[in-house]
């Protein structure tokens, strides 16, 4: 580590007379549709930690929405971004082509699970990565539909916000929506809309999902189905066993494109490089983004070459896509997975979170379910255990309990009753276990 000590240290009241005096300038700048989980400004990052513009260090469980992987500034992205800035910065790679690029796609090909050829090419945010999955999809099988799932999210465009589920406060007031795109039920153990056991979960949905496509749209007229192989803004829903293998199956059998959304749990966020991984299912395409570019924007679409040649000359591309200082900050990004091993340090994250989170399911009213997969946890709050009815208010005040204490911490779920706790995978295990606990004495307090 660098400059920026590794410790939680609130010096000011919060938000500080800085971060006071910006939020009032942002006000007067910014719309309000621009959301605003914190009041303070930032000033520095690194590692596990965010310095705000009063000299408050944070606790960062959030990583930038789990993007900051690798960690805030990164000294090996930082210097890739240097050394390609000062080399040049743009040139749009259908007019000039660059090595970077072209290594990048090599990398995610050989990344992606499944020993079959691969094409990739870059776009600039995980919502651009998911509409042009489905343009390759529709291109490649001559078909419209596609199919998406309760308490998804795929990003905020046209296509982005109509395959996500949740209509607040993605798509209240934003339609009308993109045409066939069409919803079936995600297998969500805690809350199994087949009313099944825990165990019986993923083949119950699987089985409604898929008498739903016979019936709704019938197989041959599915392009692609695009599924997050772990629900992220949806509260880190983990779908039962059997869930994947069995849509992935259905798609086989129809010749239906199977887009595993990665742009979230993907890139070492789960202990693999890809969260599809834990199912075995090998993904015809894969989105990415968030954690990709090490910090900087990037968003990535990796397929089956078949399927991604189909496309005419001309029918993808970006200005800016796959920028060259966004690649050479991608390429040392998956450079320090290797180097510092952080998929073996989500799965050492993972363990901090269950041996800490779990026993609060068991010993506090208000803990519905504890969901960890790698460095990706969630704790879903309820108000009647029984019933399971969503407590976003308990989540509500466990996070501005977080938040006042120096650390920062997300919601997330279809009823807004979740916290999402995604820390950078460099985080150092005593400060983890100090933002824990803070949050482990909200969550008793309530
Ligand atoms: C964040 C996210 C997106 C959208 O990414 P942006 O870069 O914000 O456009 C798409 N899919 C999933 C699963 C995400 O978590």
């Amino acid at each position: 580590m660098g400059e920026v000590r590794q410790r939680r240290e609130i010096v000011t009241e919060l938000p500080g007379p800085r971060s006071r005096e910006l939020m009032e300038r942002r006000r007067a700048a910014v719309p309000a549709g621009v959301g605003a989980t914190m009041p303070v400004f930032a000033a520095a990052a690194e590692g596990g930690v965010l310095v705000d513009v009063d000299g408050n260090t944070f606790i960062d469980l959030g990583a930038g929405i789990a993007v900051l992987n690798v960690g805030s500034a990164a000294p090996a992205v930082a210097e890739a971004v240097a050394a390609q800035a000062a080399a040049f910065t743009h040139t749009c790679f259908q007019v000039t082509p660059y090595e970077g690029y072209v290594a990048l796609a090599e990398q995610l090909n050989g990344l992606v699970p499944g020993d079959v050829a691969r094409r990739s090419f870059f776009l600039n945010s995980g919502a651009e990565a998911v509409e042009n999955a489905v343009k390759v999809a529709r291109a490649a099988t001559g078909r419209q539909a596609v199919v998406a799932f309760d308490h998804a999210f795929h990003g905020r465009t046209l296509m982005g916000m109509s395959l996500t589920a949740k209509a607040a406060p993605y798509k209240r007031t934003f339609g009308p929506l993109a045409p066939e795109v069409y919803r079936m039920a995600y297998s969500y153990p805690y809350r199994c809309s087949a009313g099944a056991s825990y165990e019986e979960c993923g083949p119950a949905c699987a089985e409604a999902a898929i008498s739903a496509m016979d019936r709704q749209i019938g197989g041959d007229r599915i392009a692609a189905l695009v599924i997050e192989p772990v629900l992220g803004e949806g509260g880190v829903v983990v779908p039962g066993a059997g869930f994947l293998q069995a849509l992935a199956a259905y798609c086989q059998e129809h010749g239906i494109v199977f887009v595993a959304d990665e742009v979230q749990a993907g890139f070492a966020r789960t202990g693999r490089w890809f969260s599809i991984e834990h199912s075995g299912v090998v993904p015809d395409i894969v989105t990415t983004a968030k954690g990709l570019g090490g910090g900087l924007p990037i968003g990535g679409v990796t397929g089956r070459a078949e399927l991604m040649d189909a496309v005419h000359p001309g029918g993808l591309g970006s200005t800016f896509g796959g920028n060259p200082v966004s690649c050479a900050a991608a390429l040392a990004a998956i450079e320090e997975v290797r180097a510092k091993d952080l998929l073996s340090a989500a799965g050492r994250i993972g363990e901090v979170f269950s041996t800490r989170l779990r026993p609060l399911a068991e010993e506090c009213a208000a803990v519905g379910d504890v969901r960890v997969i790698g460095a990706m946890a969630a704790v879903e709050f309820v108000s009647d255990k029984a019933r399971k009815t969503p407590d976003p208010k308990a989540a509500s005040r466990v996070l501005a309990s977080c938040h006042e204490q120096g650390v920062i911490a997300l919601r997330a779920g279809t009823f807004d009753n979740v916290v999402r706790i995604l820390p950078p995978l460099v985080i150092g295990e005593e400060l983890l276990v100090d933002g824990l606990e803070i949050m482990e004495k909200a969550i008793r307090a309530l």
